[in-house]
């Protein structure tokens, strides 16, 4: 579970919240003033900091400026209602987001998990995503179709259909669920729109390299087997 780090130097606030913050399952430190603050949320053991502006010793405006010349954790700060000029600052500064006192401790919490979750995101390196079945292997990221070392050209439709398939492998997808996920809940279209792409699929597959990827399952759908 993330570390949250809190600089405020009202007392009754910092403990509220880190309390809260402790029942949610996280672990949390403090600082009471800006240069402990800051000097806290350089040591890198903290994945998030709630921020007061109002400080003594440095204000929170401060500690951030100074804290984004190294490092770019999530800063939620807090400021004093109507401190408009507060707010436009520390979001110019980098804050991730503000929260305006005296605030609802679950909108800290909700907005603490939203900046948590971004931050993660960023860092995830995006694993490469390669489904394949039998020769034919397709390459998510880098949208690329290729059977025995060729690679097959596929317009947008007929590469998210055969993402889908490949994505549901071994299972017999109806061409109700495949239009849903290729077409969108939203389609009104021709009803075999599914079956005319497949068509186009098995003409650029199928018939180019004499396999039999997309299998019909007569009454149900299509599916593409492991060993297509
Ligand atoms: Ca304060």
């Amino acid at each position: 579970m993330a570390s949250i780090l809190i600089v405020e130097d009202e007392e009754k606030i910092a403990r509220f919240v880190e309390l809260e913050l402790i029942h949610e399952g996280y672990q949390t430190g403090k600082a009471a003033d800006g240069r402990t603050g800051l000097f806290m949320a350089e040591s890198g053991e903290y994945d998030l900091m709630v921020l007061d502006i109002m400080l003594p010793v440095l204000n929170g405006l401060e500690v951030l400026r100074r804290l984004r010349k190294t490092s770019d954790m999530p800063v939620i700060l807090l400021t004093a209602r109507d401190a408009v000029m507060d707010k436009v600052s520390g979001l110019e500064m980098g804050a991730d987001d503000y929260m305006t006192k005296p605030f609802a401790i679950e909108e800290l919490l909700a907005r603490i998990r939203l900046a948590l979750r971004k931050a993660s995101k960023g860092r995830a390196v995006q694993p490469c995503t390669v489904l394949t079945a039998g020769e034919v292997s397709l390459n998510v990221e880098a949208h690329t179709v290729v059977c025995r070392g060729e690679q097959i050209s596929l317009t947008g439709r007929e590469f998210s259909l055969l993402q889908t398939l490949l994505e549901n492998k071994n299972i017999v997808m109806s061409r109700d669920s495949l239009t849903n996920r290729v077409w969108g809940y939203d389609y009104f279209g021709e009803t075999n729109v599914v079956d005319v792409y497949v068509r186009y699929l098995r003409q650029k597959i199928d018939d180019v390299y004499k396999i039999q990827l997309i299998q019909t399952v007569r009454g149900v759908g299509y599916v593409i087997k492991d060993n297509g």
